[in-house]
């Protein structure tokens, strides 16, 4: 089963298993929908990295 990830740019969830654009940043890997995205998150990972962070709440879902 994968788990949706979420693109931190601009918010779309996607397939982990079929997603085009991939970005190592400090040891994890972000997931983006175009490369217009990853472009964005490479200026400024700093700012997208914060918001991915506190995007993760259903992962403890009950
Ligand atoms: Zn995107």
């Amino acid at each position: 089963m994968e788990t949706p990830v979420v693109d931190p740019v601009c918010g779309t969830k996607l397939n982990p298993g079929t997603v085009t654009y991939k970005y190592q940043y400090l040891g994890r890997t972000y997931y983006f929908c175009s490369l217009e995205c990853t472009i964005a998150f490479d200026e400024e990972p700093e700012k997208y990295k914060v918001d991915i962070d506190m995007d993760f709440p259903f992962e403890e879902s009950r």
